[in-house]
Parts: C-alpha cells; structure tokens; sequence
C-alpha cells in the first residue's frame, strides 16, 4: 500500500487543478509545492478568457475570489503604425470579458479550492523520484523525506525537475524566433475610457502591453525578439522604464504612476511538448506543454491538460483503462486540442516580431485585419470556441478583401466631405 493514489508536484494553475479534480473524485492526494502561497510564480504576466473560467468552475473554484477587485476587460485594441484594431471579446456561458488577474491571488484561490479536498503542504520541494525498479513510486523532498505514492504526477512548470528526472521526451520544439518578456505593475496610471487591453508597437520586432489590473493597477509588458530586448546583469528595472519612457504614449500613461511591483520577465521563451508521461508518472501544464504567452492561452492549457489528465488517471483507477492506454488517450486528446492553437501563436511571434509583411502585402494584411468578422473569428479562436486552423476561410478571406477597399473609400468620402 503506497502512502498515496497521486502525488501532484507543483501547487499553481495545472497542479491545484489537477488535484481539486482528483480529491473530489475521492483519489487519495498530496499536492506539494516549493513556494509559500500565496505568492507570485516565476513570471506570468496574465490574461484569462472565459474559456479558463468555465474549467475552473467545474471544480468549485469562485470568481470572486481569484478575480476579487479585478476589473472585467470586454475590449482589446492594437495599435499599430497605420493601424488600429478594436475587438470586443466574444461571450462564453454568459461571460463577455477577459481579467488581467492578479496571479498571487489567483493561485492561491486555486490551492484553497484543491485544500478542500487534498493534503496541500507548500514550502516543500521535491528534489528527486523513488524508483520501485523501471517505475517511479512517489518523491523525495528537500526535507529527505520519502513519499510513496501510484503515480507522482509534474505540474512544476517550465523547467520541470520531474521532466528532467525521468528524461521526458521533447518534441516539436520551436526555438528559431526566441522572444523575451519584461513587465511590472502601475500604480496610479492615467485610466482607460473603460478597462481595457492595448498592444500596440512602434519598431518592428517589440510590442507593448498595457490591461487594466486588479485593485487599480496596469500592468505593462514588453515582448519582443531576445536579441532587442536585453538588460545588462542585475539592471532589468532600468532597462524597461527607459523603454517604455522613451514612447510619448506611455510616458503620458505613466505620467505621475508608480511601479509598485519588480520588473519580472523571462528571456527565450521556449515553446515545445513533453513526453506526456511513463511508468508511474505524467506531466501536466507547462511541464507538458508551453509556448510563447503572445496570444495568453498558457493558463487556459494549463487547466485544460489537468482536466484530461484527471479524467486519464480516474479511468486508469477504475479500471476502465491500462496506465499506458490512459496516458495515450491524454496525450491525443491534448493534442488534437492545443496543436492549431499552438502552431497559429507560433506563426503570429514570426509575422509580428520577426518577418514583417512585404510591402505589396500590408494593404490587404489592414483590410484582414480590421475586418469585423476576421476580428470576430478572432475572439472566438482566443476564447477557444474555435479551432485556431479554423479561423479563415477562403469565403470570409475574400469577404474581407472587398470589404476592406469598400471600407477605405467611405473613410475618404467621410474626410472629403468634412473638408
Ligand atoms: C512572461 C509570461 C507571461 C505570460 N502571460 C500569460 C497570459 O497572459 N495568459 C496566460 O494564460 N498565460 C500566460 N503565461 C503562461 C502561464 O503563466 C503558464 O502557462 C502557467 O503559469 C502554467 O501553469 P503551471 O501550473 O503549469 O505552471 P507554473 O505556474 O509555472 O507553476 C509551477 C509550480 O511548480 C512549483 N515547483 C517547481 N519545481 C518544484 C519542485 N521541485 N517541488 C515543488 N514545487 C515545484 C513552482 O514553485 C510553481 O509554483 C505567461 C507566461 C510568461 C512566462
């Protein structure tokens, strides 16, 4: 008899998730996580669609708890030279609007809710797996404690010791447009006309992000290629307020703001999948899966993966399954789910930060783009309600071509006769 039927390493989005569905289940489980919640992770600057909160739902998990005092952001527009684009986002289940959340709070709603019915201890680290010969069977802790359990499951983010312990497999990894990300939070900014998120970009190869945050805040972020965005050793805060000081626009946003937060970021972003588990053990969230946070769908993964993965090790427990069928049927199911999604955000760090369209292109690229129903299949790919392979079709291709000369022409009619 093990000392658990699932040790979930890692105790954040996947993790906590992962774990509130398996002990409302009735499964036997200790959630471990090396951090003290509440806290913030690593670097994770975010926005969540109802897409998330439809997932967290499902296990109890309260809206007014992880979006407490946290404004609700129905409209997102870009800004760039010659463009502007408005989207307003689609409703899901009744919800039209997206929260740029506080992750403190956020994580820690997430781990009270998977309390309820887990062990959660934080302030532990796993440091290395028990091994019953070829099978993993349970984990050591910084402590030298040793903890049996049928299968140990890694939601411990990117750079997953549980990945690294087993020799978890790497595929599709993309590393050819690395991206790095800088971001703090405002106190005090000049307000929005209503809670909003704005990209915009001036030099190709770097866009800002401005979201209107919880208790009052914005958060600002910069993304762009890693060679264009590189601080010297220990000067992080520096280097971003000289960005964004340098750009009249957010000068004027910041006018009289304080930054209340650290600088946090990351640099080479990697973008790739695991192996989705072995003998005695599987991955979950970004150890599974983790791409480029451009299109901010890392959290909506992160709850999803743990939702196949406990259906995987809820059917494997009842005996509906063998291990290696369970884990096949999750890696499929992941699969065939985030792979569009995840090849578009790919396609979208190359067009935006690194191959810009030819100049022949760019016309018709504005009429795409600031067609109403491309806009409209757009919120419906981010709020995951369509396939991300399934946003144009040749049809509504060309619709926005002859709308778009049609739109151009009212614009200058409009002009001439203000004249
Ligand atoms: C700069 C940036 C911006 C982002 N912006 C967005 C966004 O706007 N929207 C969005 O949806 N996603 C965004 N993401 C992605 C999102 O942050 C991740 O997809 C999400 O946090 C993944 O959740 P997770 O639970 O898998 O991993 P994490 O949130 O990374 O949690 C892993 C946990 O495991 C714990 N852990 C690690 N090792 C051990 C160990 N040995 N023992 C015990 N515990 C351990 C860590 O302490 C950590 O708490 C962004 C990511 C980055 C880097």
């Amino acid at each position: 008899m093990r000392d658990y039927d699932v040790i979930v390493v890692g105790g954040r989005p996947a993790g906590a998730t992962l774990a509130a569905r398996l002990g409302q289940a009735g499964l036997r489980v200790l959630l471990l996580e090396r951090a003290t919640m509440p806290s913030l992770p690593g670097a994770s600057s975010p926005i969540i669609y109802a897409s998330t909160m439809r997932l967290l739902d499902e296990i109890g998990a309260e809206e007014t708890a992880y979006a407490h005092n946290t404004p609700k952001i129905r409209r997102m527009l870009n800004a760039t030279p010659g463009m502007q684009t408005e989207m307003r986002i689609p409703r899901l289940d009744g919800r039209d609007y997206a929260y740029a959340i506080d992750r403190a709070r956020f994580d820690a709603a997430l781990w009270n809710t998977a309390s309820q019915t887990v062990e959660a201890r934080d302030g532990v680290a796993v440091t290395d797996v028990l091994r019953d010969g070829q099978r993993v069977a349970g984990v050591v802790t910084s402590a030298g404690e040793q903890i049996t359990a049928d299968v140990v499951i890694g939601a411990d983010g990117r750079f997953s010791l549980i990945a690294r312990k087993v020799g978890a497999a790497e595929y599709d990894v993309h590393d050819q447009y690395p991206t790095s990300i800088y971001y703090a939070y405002w106190r005090g900014a000049k307000p929005f006309a209503e809670p909003t998120a704005l990209a915009f970009g001036q030099e190709f190869g770097v866009g800002y992000l401005v979201m209107d945050s919880a208790d009052d805040t914005k958060v600002i972020a910069i993304e762009g290629r890693t060679e264009l965005l590189e601080p010297e050793p220990g000067k992080a805060n520096q280097f971003y307020e000289s960005l964004i000081r340098q750009h009249a626009f957010l000068a004027e946003i910041i006018d009289g703001a304080e930054r209340i937060t650290e600088v946090r970021g990351m640099r080479r972003i990697g973008n790739l999948y695991r192996q989705a588990g072995g003998a005695g053990w599987a991955l979950v969230g970004d150890a599974y899966h983790q791409k480029d946070p451009i299109d901010g769908q890392g959290l909506y993964d992160a709850v999803f993966t743990a939702k196949q993965l406990a259906e995987a090790i809820l059917e494997w427990k009842h005996g509906a399954k063998l291990w290696g069928e369970a884990l096949a049927a999750y890696d499929a199911a992941v699969r065939r789910h985030t792979y569009p999604m995840y090849s578009s955000t790919l396609e979208r760090v190359r067009t935006s930060l690194y191959e810009p369209a030819p100049a022949w292109a760019q016309t018709p690229v504005r009429w795409l783009l600031q067609d109403p129903l491309t806009m409209e299949r757009f919120g419906l790919m981010l709020t995951r309600q369509i396939d991300a392979d399934r946003v144009m079709t040749p049809t509504l291709m060309l619709g926005a071509l002859l709308r778009g000369p049609l739109r151009d022409l009212s614009r200058f009619l409009d002009k001439e006769s203000k004249r």
